[in-house]
């Protein structure tokens, strides 16, 4: 289907579209796919025609990052996750490895042609076609980051414009040389970018770019991150999902009211993380539909979300989750007893414009776990700011959280932020 056609297409008819290439799916993996034929036949699969229907389909094992994990280290370099011979596969790329090591993932020619598509759905959701020029500030490596973002761009039509192995200020002088008019990144590199031009007197907002996707993090979700994101540049920013091990399966429309999950790519459910049965608000468990030489089904994605229950007035019929991904199930802390998302404290962290970069400490006190936020401030009265932060952190959370000015400069992310240090009580 075309992708107009396919995000607005009636729900049943997706569905049936769905089931159909999944059939298809099954039929290629099924004894061909050492890992998942035997993930499978361990669960009482015999034959792809055992598929019957959507309730089979949801009775498949539920599959975790560890086993990827452990397959390929039982199974080095690249694991059992291959439909096809080796010679058949033309890209590898890996995880970022922010939490523990790395997975590979193998491509074909058409599984990398898959990903491509599946960009020009954000793309396209963000307003940028053929005539945007679209940078990427991105280390070209072997992590998979904005790879394919690079050739959706070009799939859509546009000029894409490689930011490797540049720093931040050369990067800016090539998007204002080259007249890019969009920008493709993580929400803390551009923040970084904004820091940076301010520094050099640099006015991002007469760059001519228009439009942003960021993803990586959740911060274009965090309507305090956006708003300093447009601030700083001019823009419209939009939020992006996407995981090496699934693909790029989430977007933002015009009317910016969630993330849309591409439905005609991918098969989305929503579970209780605790029973595992479907739930409105829940653990994203995903299955894509078009990465046959090394696909990821029923993957448990360990990002909370919920469904929205009204369409949206974009005219999609894509499921819509409200507030994007809420938190990464991960990377939850849980503060004298209370849980709370690292997004959270960003969220309120981000409404104070002076804050140029901020840390999450978090020590052990006791049988709790207890968190202080470190500050970075620009130019002010740095203990009012504190103050400030600290009531808003408390009116939020409804927990005390220390706020403290940072004894020395704090790290800059251009891939995944880690903003969350543990540490030994002082
Ligand atoms: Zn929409």
């Amino acid at each position: 289907m075309l992708d107009r056609a396919a995000e607005c297409a009636p729900p049943e008819r997706l569905r049936d579209h769905r089931w159909r290439r999944l059939r298809a799916l099954v039929q290629d993996v099924f004894g061909a796919n050492p890992f998942w034929s035997t993930k499978w036949r361990a669960a009482g699969l015999e034959r792809p025609d055992d598929l019957r229907g959507w309730d089979d389909f949801h009775r498949l094992p539920l599959t975790g990052k560890t086993e990827f994990v452990q397959d390929q280290a039982a199974h080095p370099p690249f694991g059992t996750n291959l439909t096809y011979p080796l010679e058949r596969y033309v890209r590898v790329h890996q995880t970022s490895g922010t939490s523990g090591q790395p997975i590979r993932w193998l491509e074909t020619q058409a599984s990398w042609d898959w990903w491509a598509q599946c960009w020009r759905f954000v793309l396209a959701g963000a307003g940028i076609g053929p005539a945007d020029r679209v940078y990427f500030p991105f280390s070209f490596g072997l992590f998979i980051g904005f790879w394919a973002g690079f050739e959706g761009a070009r799939a859509l039509g546009a000029l894409a414009i490689p930011g490797g192995g540049a720093d931040s200020l050369t990067r800016l002088e090539a998007m204002r040389a080259l007249g890019a008019t969009a920008l493709v990144c993580t929400p803390s590199y551009a923040l970084h970018l904004v820091e940076t031009a301010r520094e050099r007197g640099i006015d991002l907002t007469t760059l001519g770019v228009r439009a942003s996707v960021h993803a990586g993090e959740p911060g274009a979700g965090i309507p305090a991150v956006r708003a300093r994101i447009e601030a700083g540049w001019g823009v419209r920013a939009f939020d992006h999902a996407g995981v090496t091990v699934m693909g790029a399966y989430g977007y933002e429309c015009g009317e910016q009211a969630g993330l849309h999950v591409n439905e005609s790519e991918f098969i989305a459910e929503v579970l209780d993380p605790t029973t595992l049965t479907p739930a409105r608000e829940g653990e994203l468990v995903l299955t894509n539909l078009g990465r046959i030489g090394s696909p990821a089904i029923r993957y448990r994605t360990g990002d909370r979300v919920r469904v929205a229950e009204t369409p949206c007035s974009c005219g999609r019929t894509f499921m819509r989750l409200e507030g994007g991904i809420l938190g990464r199930l991960d990377d939850m802390l849980i503060i004298r007893g209370v849980n709370v998302f690292p997004s959270a404290i960003e969220g309120i962290v981000r409404r104070f414009p002076a804050v140029e970069e901020f840390q999450i400490e978090v020590f052990r006190a006791g049988e709790l776990d207890e968190a202080r936020v470190l500050v970075e401030i620009d130019g002010v009265d740095g203990a009012a700011v504190c103050t400030a932060l600290h009531e808003a952190l408390r009116g939020a959370l409804g927990i005390r959280v220390p706020v403290a000015l940072a004894a020395e400069k704090l790290p800059r992310f251009e891939l995944k932020a880690r903003r969350v240090a543990r540490r030994q009580p002082s």
